[in-house]
């Protein structure tokens, strides 16, 4: 929650909290906080992909239910990617800054040193001192400096082991944004990265292809065995197509239950037999009921290929329409099927 911040003017959020009210109201919600801050941040309309996900259930006439905002309200506001990514960054700028500091003091401490070193030399030099008395000085101006240095030595392993405690836990919460926390397979903004990865490389001798699947009449089974269900398709699922791929492929969650996979340096004939083990696997798995394991229901996905097209230079963003286009081919000819974007 730490990273939602508002700005609207106390006209507006009242104004806000009066639609917030009506569509929690027309769309048979609980009134509890999640609903309210997901319903919010929807009016609000600052949130692409909040307003992108609330936007197709509405559309597609699914009724909204106290389960989707739950899970939208964790995937979208709860932060709890984003915020740690920011609070690490923050605390290792803060970590940095404090490194400046020390640094600023030693080296006002190393100039005081040269110049009572100087000053000293010029003692002997013009004999105006005893030699005890500079020596006297001489020491006493090395040890203050011995303390300080020793000073620095501490705050910099100090900071050594901050830094290196901040780094992991950077990393960590980098990876959890990138990471869908319903089947912990990449999230969208993560297969965005992996595409820009693949496709920086230098010398690419095989162009990638991606793979879009969808789940196969999901409606229905959201319909006839609830959301919690429709969850668990969606988990077993991800599972399925996590275990058909390996090395460098990239399994993803690109939406509801929609799903990418992205495998690079590999030829379409192949891209097009990992996409049809992934669509035979699936039609093998059975959802069975956990408490007598007795079989509930059976899912199919369709699945559109699409090969990334060096000679145009193609925008990732066709690709993948490319996919889904191929896909749509395969729900208009019956489901449960690969097609291949030529
Ligand atoms: P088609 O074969 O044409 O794909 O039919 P479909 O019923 O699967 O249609 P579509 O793909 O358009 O429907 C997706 C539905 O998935 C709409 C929405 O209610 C549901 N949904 C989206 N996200 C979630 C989620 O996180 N959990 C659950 N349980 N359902 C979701
Ligand atoms: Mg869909
Ligand atoms: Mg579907």
């Amino acid at each position: 929650m730490a990273t939602l911040k508002y700005f609207e003017s106390t006209l507006r959020s009242k104004e806000l909290l009066k639609y917030t009210i009506s569509f929690i109201g027309n769309h048979r919600l609980s009134a509890n906080p999640i609903n309210y801050t997901v319903c919010y941040e929807y009016l609000l309309g600052g949130n692409l992909g909040l307003n992108q996900v609330i936007d197709k259930a509405i559309s597609d006439n699914s009724p909204l239910t106290d389960q989707m905002m739950g899970a939208w309200f964790e995937a979208y506001l709860s932060g709890s990617g984003q915020a740690d990514v920011g609070q690490s960054q923050a605390d290792l700028m803060g970590v940095i800054s404090k490194l400046n500091d020390f640094v600023t003091v030693a080296e006002k401490d190393v100039n005081q040193f040269n110049q009572a070193l100087r000053s000293s030399e010029n003692e002997l030099a013009t004999s105006k001192n005893s030699l005890e008395s500079v020596v006297a000085d001489l020491l006493l101006n090395t040890r203050t400096m011995q303390v300080s240095m020793e000073m620095m030595k501490q705050q910099m392993q100090e900071s050594k082991q901050e830094i290196t405690y901040l780094k992991e836990r950077l990393e960590k919460a980098t990876e959890e944004a990138l990471t869908d926390p319903l089947t912990s397979l990449t999230n969208r903004k993560g297969l965005a990265k992996a595409i820009d990865r693949v496709l920086l490389e230098e010398d690419i001798k095989i162009y990638p292809c991606l793979l879009m699947l969808d789940i196969d009449h999901f409606k229905k089974i959201n319909d006839s065995f609830g959301h919690l269900l429709g969850d668990r398709v969606i988990k077993v699922v991800a599972n399925t197509v996590g275990n058909q791929i390996k090395g460098k492929d990239t399994a993803a969650r690109y939406g509801g239950e929609e799903f990418c996979v992205l495998l690079p340096e590999t030829e379409p004939g192949d891209a097009v037999k990992v996409a049809e083990n992934i669509r035979l696997a699936i039609e093998k798995t059975r959802i069975n009921r956990s408490s007598d394991n007795q079989e509930i229901c059976r899912v199919t996905i369709s699945i559109g290929v699409a090969r990334y097209n060096p000679e145009v230079n193609e925008p990732t963003m066709s690709m993948f329409e490319r996919a889904d286009n191929a896909l749509y081919q395969s729900k208009n000819e019956g489901r449960n099927r690969v097609t291949f974007a030529e």
